[in-house]
């Protein structure tokens, strides 16, 4: 025989729960938040809003933003135009022409080395493929430009940076290599700051290319 479900009449149980003292109570308690919240913002004690441009989140050091071309010592880039970066690139936007170097050691450079900033969709897989720390990332969101042609960026866009110390460096797995070679001092206030939540720009200091020499170190060792 068919069993008849239980009905549960959830209107009668309301009706059964509720109490004068429960209709009362409920907003109050959600007053005394709302209430609690307006004065400790009024006050300054919690203050949730950034003051953006001039103050900004410290976003992490893994953040992927747009990318920065490292340099070798005498300033030239340290791509080797091995298209490992261009063939890992999901979004297709790595576009390189290689030429021959002038040291023998060192076979190839890139004559031309772009990225289409409006096709990346900024996971760091180039960095990730690159053998030489020769791209790295910033945590540099902010890319505008008047027309499409600026969204392409070349090899001078991409090594000279003065935009850089307002935003810092990003995503680069080996981080302490490209550290070590690089010119990022954050003042002593920053760093304590830094471990906070907000940084301000002016008051981070660095040089953006990475010098780091294959060579030298492997001579070192
Ligand atoms: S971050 Fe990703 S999409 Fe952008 S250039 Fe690198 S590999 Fe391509
Ligand atoms: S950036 Fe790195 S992976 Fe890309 S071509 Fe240059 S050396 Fe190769």
């Amino acid at each position: 025989m068919k069993k008849t479900p239980k009905v549960v009449n959830v209107a009668d149980r309301a009706r059964e729960e509720a109490s004068v003292a429960k209709e009362i109570l409920g907003p109050l308690v959600g007053m005394k938040l709302t209430l609690t919240r307006m004065v400790e913002n009024m006050t300054g004690k919690v203050d949730p809003t950034i003051r953006y441009p001039e103050e900004r989140r410290a976003y992490s050091d893994r953040y992927r933003g747009a990318h920065i071309l490292t340099a070798r010592e005498d300033g030239s880039p340290r791509c080797v135009a091995c298209y490992m970066c261009a063939t890992a690139c999901p979004a297709d936007c790595i576009y390189i022409e290689p030429g021959e170097h002038p040291d023998p050691l060192i076979e190839k450079y890139p004559t031309r080395f772009e990225i289409d900033m409006l096709r990346c969709v900024f996971c760091g897989f180039c960095v990730d493929a690159c053998p030489e720390e020769a791209i790295i990332m910033s945590r540099e969101t902010e890319i505008c430009a008047f027309g499409r042609g600026e969204t392409i960026w070349g090899i001078d866009r991409l090594m000279k940076r003065p935009e850089l110390p307002e935003f810092g460096l990003g995503y680069r797995p080996n981080k302490e290599l490209v550290d070590s070679r690089l010119a990022f001092v954050p003042k002593e206030k920053v760093q304590k700051r830094l471990a906070g939540r907000v940084t301000m720009k002016e008051d981070v200091e660095m040089i953006p290319h990475v010098t780091f020499d294959p060579l030298k170190e492997s001579e070192k060792r």
